[in-house]
């Protein structure tokens, strides 16, 4: 009986709404959904709002991915169930709400789609609950705001006419305040955003989330870059998380804080007693992190895009799997706080990466380390950078680490790895076909 979206709707009629958007992630953390009128939405209850399951894998110009034929042929239907409890409200939207889904596949009983991204942090943080423990994450996600001009080569320019920004606030370099409606309006949807900044390059944003459970702070993360960009798009704008969408300006890093707690919300990551303030236990998560970086790169650098920002000297984007004390070239920081504030901060993920998947990827990684008691290496020496093996360089070698490492497939569903690694690579295929202006431009001595 289709009793619980009834219930939203009498609720939401009195805020004056009247139409839902249910949103859900693709593989590549693209928001993809649909606006329902809430009169209708009570048929969507159970098995939920179907459509077509290439949805999840389309790229990013629009085109079904041919899967390999394990797929299960034909393009059968995929549900997206509504999770009630993540509805809110956009202020700049007003009689719409947006509410989040889970996608389950057509089969009776109607198993969870392997391919959902919310499902695979889902089981993630289910592995960890059968062991007693929660994972606390806060993503940091920057990004650039791009206005249209005419004159500039593809028709977008940085938003403000300053090279810079260097850590600031204010109008010199937001002449619109962006800065702050963003703050306001996802601070209004619920998203827990902290403060912000402009960031190192002109044009560029940093905005802070508040820590949260694992699977509420994905949801945010995601929900936070879909409004980002619809915002920006409202005041005739546009925003990107492209790892590196400037070659001559800061790249746009994901980084996420993780640590862990027990059933009574202690953080099992602080030990008063070690050296360093950091327990075994989070020293076997830091180890399993770093043993599955490779394979882990094309999971949180999933484009060719992202290797250029992992390359480039002196950005504070690591380059090695390595581990410091408060250093941040490191792939893991270990911020200063103690105690509950006790946590790793994983700087490689690029904005352009799915938050669902960054976070579980991680989880996945970092509980097999504990499971298996593993070890870190010795951290970076103060003040020193780049210690530990080479991270994949480019898009090409992160999906071979990815296809060769069974023991990642087994952690986050081999299903899920062959065909993300299959769209991957097909994208991989589209990019080597295509002629980029730097090539025109190299070799003709035109453009
Ligand atoms: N923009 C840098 C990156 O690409 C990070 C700068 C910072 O530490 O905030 O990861
Ligand atoms: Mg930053
Ligand atoms: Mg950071």
């Amino acid at each position: 009986p289709p009793a619980r979206l009834d219930a939203l709707r009498a609720g939401l009629t009195d805020e004056g709404v009247d139409l839902v958007r249910v949103l859900w992630s693709d593989l590549h953390g693209v928001a993809r959904g649909k606006e329902i009128h809430l009169d209708e939405l009570h048929r969507f209850e159970d098995p939920g709002l179907s459509f077509c399951q290439a949805v999840m894998v389309t790229d990013l110009a629009g085109n079904p991915l041919e899967l390999p034929e394990s797929s299960g042929g034909g393009w059968p239907d995929a549900h997206a169930r509504i999770d009630a409890g993540t509805l809110t409200l956009p202020g700049w939207a007003p009689g719409t709400a947006f509410v989040l889904a889970d996608v389950l596949e057509a089969a009776p009983g109607h198993p969870p789609l392997a391919l959902d991204p919310r499902g695979l942090l889902r089981r993630q943080t289910e592995r960890l609950a059968a062991r007693g423990l929660r994972a606390v994450a806060a993503p940091e996600l920057e990004f650039y705001l791009l206005a249209p001009d005419p004159s500039a080569p593809l028709g977008w320019r940085r938003y403000t006419t300053f090279d810079t920004a260097g850590y600031t606030v204010g109008a010199s370099h937001d002449p619109d305040r962006m800065l702050p409606l963003l703050l306001r309006s996802c601070r209004a949807l619920g998203l827990g955003v902290q403060g912000g900044n402009q960031e190192f390059s002109g044009g560029q944003f940093e905005i802070n989330h508040t820590h949260g459970p694992a699977l509420a702070a994905a949801d945010r993360a995601f929900l936070f870059k879909y409004a980002v960009k619809e915002i920006a798009a409202v005041h005739g704008l546009r925003a990107t998380f492209l790892g590196k969408p400037f070659g001559e300006a800061a790249g746009s890093g994901h980084h996420v804080h993780l640590s862990l707690v027990d059933d009574g919300g202690t953080n099992v990551f602080a030990d008063p007693a070690d050296d360093g303030g950091l327990s075994a236990l989070g020293r076997s998560f830091l180890a399993g992190v770093l043993e599955h970086a490779p394979a882990l790169t094309a999971v949180l650098n999933p484009t060719v895009n992202a290797y250029k920002r992992l390359a480039a000297p002196g950005s504070l984007a690591p380059t090695t799997a390595d581990w410091g004390w408060d250093n941040r070239t490191a792939y893991v920081r270990i911020p200063p706080e103690r105690g509950d504030g006790t946590r790793l901060e994983i700087r490689v993920a690029d904005g352009a990466a799915n938050p669902y998947l960054v976070i579980g990827a991680l989880l996945a990684a970092g509980l097999d380390g504990v499971e298996r008691g593993l070890r870190p290496p010795p951290p970076l020496a103060p003040g020193s950078t780049g210690g530990g093996p080479p991270l994949p360089a480019t898009f090409r070698e992160a999906l071979d680490a990815l296809a060769a490492s069974s023991a990642l497939a087994r952690l986050l569903g081999p299903r899920f790895t062959e065909v993300f690694t299959a769209m991957k690579r097909a994208e991989l295929a589209r990019f080597e076909r295509a002629v980029t202006d730097w090539e025109f431009r190299e070799y003709t001595g035109m453009l």
